[in-house]
């Protein structure tokens, strides 16, 4: 994706407030992103507990969205994120909600999914092992694409009027 400055990153969030724009904190690695190898960018607020954020690229224009993680994390043994289909640790997957953009937002209205809790799906996908032992390349570069895709359709249904 094309890279993106600090103030282009807060700019890009299409459901927060202009307080949670303004509290937006960076990770400690920022300027060492390597922005042509990203899908996407996400991140867990450094600052605020529970905040985290998603940026991706949809229809070409970089969008962003805020993220709520829930204080508890799953019970179960082990569970998949369903952005990059990836199976955690329960403790490792959390359930993240986003308040819609714009009127539906304001009314309360919010969309929710199970991700992984540090939201480094983007190296999740590419460090899995592979699902069966015959899984080749191209089924690799499928799941990557998927989490492309789900991501970016995320994205889209916090965005979308
Ligand atoms: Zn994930």
């Amino acid at each position: 994706m094309r890279a993106l400055t600090e103030h282009q990153l807060r700019e890009t969030l299409v459901n927060a407030s202009a307080e949670e724009r303004q509290r937006l904190a960076l990770p400690a690695d920022f300027l060492f992103v390597d922005w042509d190898h990203l899908d996407f960018y996400a991140w867990r607020d450094p600052r605020t507990k529970g905040r985290g954020y998603v940026v991706a690229e949809v229809g070409g224009t970089a969008t962003g969205i805020v993220l709520r993680a829930s204080d508890s994390s799953s019970h179960a043994r082990a569970a998949m994120c369903n952005l990059c289909h990836t199976m955690q640790p329960g403790d490792q997957v959390t359930m993240f909600t986003a308040r819609k953009a714009g009127d539906a937002g304001e009314r309360g209205d919010s969309v929710g999914t199970i991700v992984c809790a540090d939201l480094s799906c983007h190296e999740n996908v590419r460090l899995a092992a592979p699902l069966a032992p015959n899984e080749y390349r191209a089924s690799v570069d499928r799941r990557i694409d998927g989490t492309r895709h789900r991501i970016e359709a995320f994205v889209e249904r916090v965005w979308e009027p």
